[in-house]
């Protein structure tokens, strides 16, 4: 397939790299193609960034086909970008769109233009310490139309944020909020999918979390109220007598990219590592007879993130000493070694950039 490409007349202007917060401004250009079920994907084409101009009736806005996928661009030390595992993004991308019906897309094409639209708008990757450029593609289902029913045509489109730390603690710990009254999603369920709609679902519950002054939610199972399943926009590990435990892929959880890197590291330094049921019982458990050590959460846009307290019914615990730990830092420091190019990279895992 052909990519057609069409630049902005006047570059906008980038701002400096202190201002930067998470996904706030958008670069100069942006990925856009269509399906139809008469053409499949076509029509790709870079363009300058801008608005989708929708039909009221449009899909998408009444019943939320949609997908997405979260990856960033750094920027390495001698002036290089490069990408971390994207192939794993363009497989994920297509499993979540299995979910919810939505037409797979040729995963090589779509990392390329990724690649493309990168390199046009390589200005925009910022080169500040913990900042990147933040990619986003999305599908969304694009007929006019108030029938229940998978759509027939939709739009792919990729846009670009140059980002800092997600949360506004940085690498440093965060509150969580453990309930049994909410759930995110149930096995059989979206929660393997990376979908709009299990963000909907997620809303109310940390917005609940943050008035009590939490940062995030740590979602249990929705079945029986006891099993840990993940955090946030994130996957949770727990440091219990020096083994790591994450709970397992069973349908209801996010198989992440950094959860997946955690535990390949974890092999590569003989730390024992185990994806198994945990309850929350077994944490508070675990903290009563001092053989919790840490939490910390996993996912591209905070890489790694220790958490310092939580609270659970009556309870709130500190973790540790209520800093980050160091099996945490160690996590964090490796990941991002690498992602910036700043140490080698033994698993293959940097994708670079080729810059015109
Ligand atoms: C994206 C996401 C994650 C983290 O996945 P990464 O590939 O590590 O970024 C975890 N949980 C949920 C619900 C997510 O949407």
């Amino acid at each position: 397939m052909e990519l057609r490409i069409e630049r902005v007349k006047t570059p906008g202007k980038r701002p400096g790299d202190s201002e930067l917060r998470f996904g706030q401004i958008f670069s100069d250009h942006m990925f856009n193609m269509d399906y139809t079920p008469e053409s499949g994907w076509h029509n790709a084409r870079i363009e300058p960034y801008g608005p989708i101009v929708m039909d009221p009736a449009t899909m998408v806005l009444h019943y939320g086909q949609a997908i997405f996928e979260g990856l960033k661009a750094y920027r390495a030390g001698n002036g290089k970008i490069q990408l971390f595992r994207p192939e794993r993004n363009m497989a994920r991308f297509n499993r979540s769109a299995r979910f919810v019906c939505i037409p797979e897309v040729d995963e090589t094409f779509i990392l390329n233009a990724i690649k493309k639209l990168v390199a046009i708008d390589k200005d925009w990757v910022p080169s500040a310490p913990e900042t990147s450029l933040y990619i986003r593609p999305s599908i969304v289902a694009m007929d006019s139309y108030l029938g229940v029913r998978p759509s027939r045509t939709y739009r792919l489109f990729v846009i670009l944020s140059p980002v800092a730390a997600y949360y506004r603690e940085g690498f440093n710990p965060v509150k969580i909020w453990v309930t049994n009254k909410y759930v995110r999603t149930v096995r059989g369920g979206l929660g393997e999918a990376k979908t709009a709609a299990n963000y909907a679902a997620s809303l109310y519950g940390a917005e609940v979390a943050k008035q009590a002054g939490y940062t995030q939610v740590l979602w249990l199972d929705a079945i029986e109220h006891r099993y840990i399943e993940e955090v946030g926009t994130m996957n949770i590990f727990f440091v219990i007598d020096g083994q790591l435990v994450t709970p397992p892929l069973g349908g209801s959880i996010l198989a992440g990219i950094t959860r997946d890197s955690v535990l390949e590291l974890a092999r590569h330094w003989d730390i024992p590592a185990s994806e198994r049921p945990i309850t929350i019982n077994e944490v508070m458990t675990a903290q009563k007879n001092g053989s919790l050590q840490e939490i910390f959460g996993s996912g591209t846009a905070a890489v790694i993130s220790p958490v310092s307290y939580l609270a659970w019914q009556d309870e709130v615990i500190t973790v540790g000493n209520g800093g980050v730990g160091p099996m945490a830092h160690r996590f964090y420091e490796t990941i991002t070694d690498i992602q910036y190019g700043r140490a080698e990279d033994p698993f293959g895992w940097v994708v670079p950039v080729e810059v015109e």
